[in-house]
């Protein structure tokens, strides 16, 4: 088995090439432990995804403050005075996976009107119209932040209404967030005029601009919903204010037709023609692609967030990934939102996407679970630009970890780690998720979100949409 001996030859010299950092790095038998750590993570087989794909069975990762200090074998905890130690358990510790793509406070709205045709404009624009306040958009984001931590996922991209109270749900659950405001091309919840949101998204950078975890993105919907002056607008204050854009692109139909009708463009070349294709775009779902507009994203530097089951649950065209990863495109993986897809965890959406690209091609080669897990790590974060910070575990980058247990009846026996976790895994394996050095779940008991009184008023919040559609939606 060739590929299993490669993997042992990289695991035999990872090993190597971190005892001779630790021999440079003063260990020595009997010498007192002399630095100062917040967290190690011991006992573990870690997966770091860096350059050189190791993995380190029984590694150490070393924690202060908010970044990974040191990632190597056991040996290396001497070194440390560490003011806690998670015992990994022979378990899986690798990088927090990334969400490139959710609505996270739609997680109110899960399992509405499921298995119908369209439902964009004739469901979702209505219901949002009538019932999205701070209060649903706040305690439905806290409730698919829990969902999150719970799968393993450290960050997440979002856009929805409101977008300050999901940021503030995100600073109180300790998580990594990219959040845009939605500007949209009628009256939306949090601004009665068409392209409120655009004033909304202003103030709402100025206030979590540079904070720790919160990034403040614009989030224009998609092409169809936004017209051509507004999107331009929105690409110059984008580069004014420095941020992010989030956005929908080549997801629907309508949205290929009328743009090829009227202008005889692809969404992509659109979307280009006016100053949007850059790499501060993150484009969602990217279904109806061409080579030649794989070729423009990758050129432009676009980061594309690949949502397959959301894809698959509206019966789409499967986006071209596998063509995206190999031409070098930045690309992570989504959930979208929880009235799309369901569920907000990554680890689901993995053998998903394994497996799907296999059927589409109708070749079992086809994404391998390597690729995956590097989509739904690295590539996340160089989907976001965040390269530098983010998707692997080395010393220098922030210390998004999780740990999956090693004692899960599907993780037994384990002979490629990487098989394991896109074939084998369930978001329940995740036993502590660590964000920014924060302790956030540990033996499956979330530290900043208390749970019970979530999902209480989640219950009551789903009485009260309940009874609005019982009594009739404006425009349903
Ligand atoms: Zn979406």
């Amino acid at each position: 088995m060739p590929t299993l001996f490669l993997r042992w030859r990289q695991r035999l010299s990872a090993l190597s090439v971190t005892a001779v950092i630790v021999s440079a790095g003063c260990s020595s038998p009997g010498t007192p432990a002399t630095t100062a750590a917040d967290l190690v993570i011991a006992n573990g087989t870690v997966v770091t995804m860096n350059d050189q794909r190791d993995v380190l069975e029984g590694g150490t990762v070393v924690i202060r403050g908010s970044d990974i200090v040191e990632v190597g074998p056991a040996s290396i905890a001497a070194k440390y005075r560490a003011a806690r130690t998670v015992d990994a358990r022979g378990g899986i510790v690798m990088p927090g996976l990334i969400n490139t793509h959710t609505h996270v406070s739609m997680t109110v709205f899960r399992g509405l009107g499921d298995d119908v045709p369209d439902r964009l404009r004739t469901l979702i624009f209505p219901l949002e119209k009538a019932l999205i306040d701070r209060e649903l958009v706040f305690w439905g984001g806290l409730h698919g932040m829990a969902e999150m931590i719970e799968g393993g996922v450290t960050t997440f991209v979002d856009m929805y209404y409101f977008e300050d109270e999901v940021a503030r749900a995100t600073v109180q659950a300790g998580l990594r967030g990219v959040l845009g405001e939605t500007i949209v091309n009628f009256a939306a919840p949090d601004a009665p005029e068409p392209y409120g949101g655009l004033g909304y998204a202003r103030s709402f950078a100025a206030q979590y601009r540079n904070h720790p975890l919160v990034t403040p993105a614009l989030a224009p919907h998609a092409p169809y919903s936004l017209d051509e002056g507004h999107l331009r607008e929105i690409a110059k204050e984008a580069d004014a204010l420095n941020l992010p854009i989030l956005m929908h692109v080549a997801e629907m139909t309508d949205e290929v037709e009328t743009l090829r009708t009227e202008r005889g463009q692809t969404p992509v070349e659109y979307l280009d023609a006016i100053g949007l294709l850059s790499p501060r775009l993150l484009a969602a779902h990217g279904v109806y692609v061409n080579d030649s507009d794989i070729a423009l994203l990758k050129a432009r530097d676009v980061g594309l967030a690949h949502a397959v089951v959301s894809n698959a649950k509206s019966a789409r065209p499967v986006a071209p990934a596998t063509k995206m990863f190999k031409s070098g495109l930045r690309i992570g993986l989504a959930s979208d939102g929880a009235m799309s897809g369901n569920t907000l965890d990554i680890i689901g959406q993995m053998g998903y996407v394994a497996k799907i690209h296999k059927l589409d091609q109708r070749d079992r080669r086809a994404m391998p679970a390597v690729d995956v897990v590097e989509m739904a790590t690295r590539g996340g974060a160089r989907a976001l630009h965040m390269e530098n910070r983010l998707g692997s575990l080395e010393a220098g980058k922030l210390a998004d970890v999780i740990v999956l247990d090693g004692d899960s009846t599907t993780l037994v026996p384990r002979y490629d780690v990487y098989s394991s976790l896109v074939y084998a895994t369930s978001p329940k394996d995740v036993v502590t998720t660590i964000v920014h050095g924060r302790v956030l779940m540990q033996d499956r008991r979330l530290t900043t979100i208390d749970v019970r009184d979530v999902r209480t008023r989640m219950r009551a919040i789903g009485r009260k949409i309940e009874d609005a559609v019982a009594k009739g939606i404006p425009g349903v």
